[in-house]
């Protein structure tokens, strides 16, 4: 038997450098685009093809809060508004 090192791509917040977790074995990628994507998926915010940023460093576009997530907590893809999870998509509130 040899022994290799094995290496796996994770997704990690530029800002605070948590590590995206997923619900199972699902925070593990062969690819760092598929670490990327993924994290991308369930609510980091991704610029600029590699910078990413966790929903607790991300900021509610509508009251500042934070965690938000890219489409809200419910993850509209629809909207790409960044929302805590007690703001609805939409235009914002004229007050
Ligand atoms: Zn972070
Ligand atoms: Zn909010």
């Amino acid at each position: 038997m040899t022994a290799m090192p094995v290496t796996y791509f994770q997704a990690k917040c530029d800002m605070c450098g948590a590590l995206y977790d997923g619900e199972d074995d699902g925070s593990a990628f062969d690819t760092a685009n598929d670490a990327l994507g993924v994290a991308e998926s369930c609510g980091w915010l991704r610029e600029r093809t590699t910078l990413l940023t966790c929903p607790d460093c991300l900021k509610c576009a509508r009251c500042s809060e934070s965690p938000a997530w890219v489409g809200g907590a419910g993850l509209t893809a629809r909207h790409s508004q960044v929302l805590c999870e007690d703001c609805e998509p939409g235009p914002a509130k004229l007050t």
